[in-house]
């Protein structure tokens, strides 16, 4: 898997703190925005979402490319709608290697369960070249293929998505590859916006609890989950 955080908005932070302030000040946006500082901008943004007032940091907009990850995890990635999507098309693009899968590590470190899992994958490829010299178009083909099958997608969301997508995401009930993916991306946009991503991640750093109830895992302890996130 890799996650790359190909573009954000130029001077997030700035521009954030400048909206956090146009609601209480008399000036122009556009003075204050001249005016404004990262530390300041840091402070203003940290009050203002603390109010609830949380919309101040949708004016910045994070794109990230993920790649060779599985349909498995992009199906669970695009239940998120405040977000906009590009997905390699299996209609046009040829899934034709054994190498374009994602082996989960429960199976990887079983030697049955890895032999079941490859046998299975192989005998899925040679079907689907099968079906597409038989004429069959790719966009019927793929009706066979697996939900390890390798995919690139592109993501934007902006600042406040994307908190909210490291709240469900980050979180230890979520999906391991999900959760990788998504911690490697705020590992990333933390260093591009630390302002934006203060606190961030599973929902229980700025609860103190877990909202998980009775599924909440027993490994799960609130001050060391803190602590790795706000050191990641
Ligand atoms: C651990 C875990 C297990 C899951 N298991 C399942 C499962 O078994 N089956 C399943 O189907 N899904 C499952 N999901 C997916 C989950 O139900 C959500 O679809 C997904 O997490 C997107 O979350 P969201 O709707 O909060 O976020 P987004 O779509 O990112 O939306 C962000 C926020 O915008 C608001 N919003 C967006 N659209 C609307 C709308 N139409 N109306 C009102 N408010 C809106 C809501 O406040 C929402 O929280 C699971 C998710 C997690 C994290």
């Amino acid at each position: 898997m890799k996650v790359k955080l190909l573009r954000y908005t130029a001077d997030a932070e700035l521009l954030c703190g400048t909206a956090a302030l146009t609601s209480t000040k008399s000036g122009s946006p556009s003075e204050i925005f001249e005016n404004m500082d990262v530390e300041t901008a840091k402070r203003i943004i940290k009050r203002v979402t603390g109010y609830g007032h949380v919309s101040v940091i949708e004016h910045a907009s994070f794109t990230f490319s993920i790649e060779g990850v599985s349909r498995a995890m992009t199906h669970q990635l695009v239940r998120h709608r405040i977000a906009s999507f590009t997905q390699q098309s299996q209609r046009y693009v040829t899934y034709d290697t054994l190498e374009k899968y994602v082996t989960p590590q429960s199976i990887s470190e079983n030697a049955e369960a890895k032999n079941i899992f490859d046998e299975t994958l192989e005998k899925i490829s040679e079907s689907y070249q099968k079906l597409l010299k038989l004429g069959i178009p790719k966009e019927d083909a793929r009706f066979i293929l697996p939900n390890a099958a390798k995919t690139n997608i592109i993501v934007t969301m902006n600042a406040r998505e994307l908190r909210h997508f490291f709240n469900l995401r980050c979180c230890a009930r979520a999906q391991w590859e999900i959760r990788e993916t998504a911690t490697e991306m705020l590992k990333q946009a933390k260093k591009a916006a630390p302002a934006l991503f203060e606190n961030a991640g599973p929902s229980c750093i700025e609860l103190g609890y877990c909202l998980e109830g009775k599924m909440k895992p027993p490994e799960c302890n609130v001050e060391e989950i803190k602590k790795h996130f706000k050191e990641l």
